[in-house]
């Protein structure tokens, strides 16, 4: 734990004056005395200016420390040691000593259910020996692994191995946060790849001997990714072996350490009985995000934490692009807006909002964030609207040409785009420092056969940032006449003004307009459509985006009106159109399971709040769920043979052609539940043959009140599977009914099961609490209480994953003044508990101002 909290600044970065030329660690393993001996090759860096030389640790037992084979005694600090060193080449030599078996933050060397493992990203390298632990300081790394476990791994290529030691050797300098290491008595399930160069790699997916049952799906996923990345992006592999290690104590999704993948057991491991197709596809996303990290992130890294949207923006819309060309992009496109619009447009609108590119920090760990991953991806999006197809890809060469092998920041890499399409980006780097999410207000006119769009901008202020200039954004525009056929195909125009109009000439009558077609920048869009305008798109827009969202922004006003109403019958016209659209045979099973689908609790909560109404969670759950039983029952003569159509009789594929159907037929279930008592989703959860259908068919029981022996059954038959456990946890409390649902929560996190100090089931219990929001939100404040509660006992075990779950209370603005007082009070008992963890202690304090 870190003594003094401090703030770093982007404008202080300073080059490093002492660089690595070449580390040599040896690790000699033992759960409590771990030893060290790292041999680092230093030379100063002629052009850095003079600085004393510091190397970052944290919780080091120093035992030796020699320069050039000459014993030296550093001066120990807070946040590592100084020592006087020659101006000149020298060789620094340290052994210390750690206790692995202790570390239960999961930050640097650590150990989990019996197996060693790594996690250095971002600042964790310095809990395993004294380095510079900054990005911009590239070494090329050969360790030696001593320990009595059978598979010994670390970066790179294998050198050697012999009983009880094991040698790498990573050719490619990297920085110290992509460093690792596992030890454990695992197995793999094997397979090999010869890249676009010839190379041939052995791949390795290395889990526990009885998880072997798991690793098929994660191993095609990788060929493809590997495939993938050479058609589109012209980049291969680069060492003789790839592995990839399964791990069940892991604070975030998975790692892309160079050549040695470490994932959260719950990120890669799947099969028909036990993953869903969520899971599938989330599993499928992650392993092609780590591996495309092997350019985007480690071939070219960040000069500093505050280029971190460099390697995970791009990376992400680079996983975006693969899962979109694998399962559809019209309906992945429309999966990432929902991911903006419920999460990063809240965390722009809240006390937590920051820029893509962060100006200050005290812990990076927490700016592993929506804004940073999603909205950095939407940055690059934007970007390859800007110039097209062919400029994009010329830019990307370039950044891979110039960059290749260096740390870069933002700055570099916008500089490539510029150079590769001549356009001038200095308005559009705003979008970079800028916070806050942009509301465009649009109205329109038609004159003399010309439409016109008056399109004005406007960024709310954020923490920090009280005033906003005028973004470059990229808005998409199509225009349909009134029989649907398309008068203007989707163009781009580029709003770069507060307030500008695009005209259109030559046209009949009066268009309807389509607007932000594609999601095309990330931006609330307000404009009061005349009546029946939405109807219309929804049932002719030719953009698929559009079409789906005109839609659901119907079915978010249809629900307003009720919730402001307090119940009452279901707006006919809305369910006719949505009657159309389960009718259309145009449109894929997928697309229409996501157009039946309601706006969430949450949503609506947004919406209220953004309309200057204070939202009450319950009253919301009870009218949306009066609406999908008066939508069952107006649709229930539709909803049988629905249903039987979306049967499967091919043998089970996570593809997207079964996903989409099985997601339909569960929307479907859910509807008709309200009509059979449940005898289908009872039967479904006694014959299903797969993961997806057993456990839709367990929560709509739930959620009816009826799944009590259903969950009954569902432990007996799982209670043996970790990662299945976790979603039994889940479901019910996510289900749970309002009232219950802190009841439910308490009652699991005293099941013998709830293994609280492991963040997967931490977060199936009391991140789903926070999930529920009728359930989390209880006026009486009694859900806030037993989240922080959990929180206050996790935060000396894991800061980091107590930090994270933090954020839950980002949302106390949208509410009335009890609940927002409750919830400042719970986050205060956080903030005054005695030795609370910087990490936490940051997040408590920017949700307090
Ligand atoms: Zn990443």
């Amino acid at each position: 734990m870190k003594d003094t909290a401090q703030t770093v600044h982007l404008s202080d970065y300073m080059a490093p004056r002492w660089l690595v030329e070449s580390v040599a660690l040896t690790f000699r393993l033992s759960p409590d005395a771990t030893r060290v001996l790292a041999r680092i090759a230093f030379r100063p860096d002629p052009d850095a200016p003079q600085q004393p030389f510091m190397l970052h640790g944290e919780d080091l037992e120093l035992i030796d420390a020699r320069i050039d084979g000459v014993a030296v005694s550093p001066t120990i600090t807070a946040q590592g040691l100084t020592c006087d060193v020659p101006d000149r080449p020298f060789v620094w030599e340290a052994e210390v000593e750690i206790a692995p078996a202790q570390n239960t933050a999961l930050e640097g060397l650590y150990m989990s259910n019996g197996m060693y493992c790594t996690q250095c990203e971002a600042e964790g390298f310095r809990k395993i020996t004294y380095y510079p632990d900054r990005p911009d300081v590239m070494g090329v790394f050969s360790v030696r692994i001593e320990s009595d476990l059978p598979v010994l791994l670390s970066n790179g290529n294998p050198v050697a191995q012999g009983a009880g030691w094991a040698e790498w050797h990573d050719p490619w300098p990297k920085p110290a946060y992509l460093f690792a290491l596992v030890a454990g008595d695992l197995v793999a399930h094997s397979d090999s790849f010869t890249t676009m160069d010839g190379r041939d790699v052995a791949l390795n997916l290395w889990v526990r001997a009885p998880d072997l049952d798991k690793c098929a799906f994660g191993m095609a996923a990788l060929k493809r990714a590997m495939t993938w990345d050479e058609q589109v992006y012209g980049r291969a592999y680069d060492l003789d072996v790839f592995n990839i290690v399964a791990v069940d104590d892991f604070n975030m999704g998975a790692m892309e350490n160079k050549g040695l993948n470490i994932f959260n057991s719950s990120a890669v491991l799947a099969n028909q009985a036990t993953s869903t197709d969520t899971d599938f596809q989330r599993i499928e996303a992650i392993i092609a995000h780590e591996y495309f990290h092997n350019w985007t992130g480690n071939r070219i890294t960040c000069r500093d934490w505050f280029q971190l949207c460099l390697k995970e923006g791009l990376t992400v819309f680079r996983d975006q692009q693969f899962t979109g060309y694998l399962h559809g992009h019209a309906v992945k496109r429309i999966e990432d807006a929902l991911v903006m619009r419920n999460r990063q447009f809240q965390e722009d609108a809240g006390p937590l909002a920051h820029p893509v590119r962060p100006e200050s920090f005290v812990e990076i760990n927490n700016f592993y964030t929506v804004t940073v991953y999603e909205k950095g991806a939407e940055l690059v999006g934007m970007l390859k609207r800007l110039v097209g197809d062919v400029g994009y890809h010329a830019a990307l060469d370039h950044y891979f040409d110039r960059h290749d092998g260096q740390a870069a920041t933002i700055e570099d890499w916008l500089t490539c785009f510029t150079d590769a399409t001549g356009r001038d980006l200095s308005q559009f780097k705003r979008w970079y420092e800028q916070a806050g999410t942009p509301r465009l207000t649009v109205s329109d006119d038609f004159k003399n056969a010309t439409y016109s769009l008056v399109i004005r901008q406007e960024t709310p202020s954020t923490p920090g940032q009280p005033d906003k200039r005028p973004l470059h954004i990229p808005v998409a525009v199509g225009l349909l006449d009134h029989s649907g056929a398309e008068i203007v195909p989707t163009t781009l125009v580029e709003l770069t003004e507060a307030t500008q109009t695009f005209t259109f000439n030559g046209l009949d009558a009066r268009p309807v307009p389509s607007i932000l077609r594609g999601f095309s920048a990330p931006v609330i869009v307000d404009r009061t459509p005349p009546d029946g305008e939405r109807a219309f798109l929804l049932t002719h827009d030719t953009d698929p985006f559009n079409r789906w969202d005109a839609g659901r922004s119907l079915a978010r006003d249809v629900l307003l009106d009720l919730i402001r109403a307090d119940g009452g019958p279901l707006d006919a016209g809305y369910v006719d159109g949505l009657r159309a659209v389960l009718l259309d045979r145009d449109l894929s099973p997928a697309m229409q399971a996501l157009m039946v689908a309601l706006p969430s609790e949450a949503d609506l909560a947004i919406a209220l709040a953004e309309a200057g109404e204070t939202p009450d969670p319950q009253h919301i759950h009870r009218v949306r769920r009066d609406a999908l039983r008066q939508l069952a029952q107006a649709l229930a003569d539709i909803l049988p043979d629905l249903q039987a159509a979306q049967r499967i009789d091919a043998p089970f594929a996570p593809d997207a052609a079964q996903a989409g159907k099985r997601a339909l037929s569960n929307a479907l279930l859910g509807l008709l539940t309200w009509l059979d008592d449940g005898t289908a989703a009872k039967a479904q959860f006694d014959t299903a043959d797969n993961m997806t259908q057993q456990i839709a068919a367990l929560g709509i029981l739930l959620t009816f009140g009826q799944g009590e022996a259903a969950a009954e059954v569902f432990y007996d038959q799982w209670h043996h599977d970790r990662l299945v456990m976790n979603k039994w946890f889940a479901i019910q409390i996510a289900a749970a009914d309002r009232a219950q649902a802190v009841e439910i929560a308490t009652r699991l996190a005293r099941h013998a099961d709830f293994d609280w100090k492991n963040p997967n089931r931490f977060r199936s219990v009391i991140g789903a609490l926070t999930g529920n929001q009728a359930g989390f939100h209880r006026p009486n404040g009694a859900g806030y209480a037993f989240v922080a509660d959990w929180l206050i006992r996790l935060d000396p075990v894991n800061p980091q994953t107590t930090a994270r779950m933090v954020s839950a209370f980002d949302s106390l603005q949208r509410w009335d003044s009890v609940r927002q007082a409750a919830m400042r009070a719970q986050l205060a008992r956080i903030r005054d508990t005695p030795g609370l963890s910087g990490d936490t202690a940051e997040m408590v304090s920017r949700l307090l101002t």
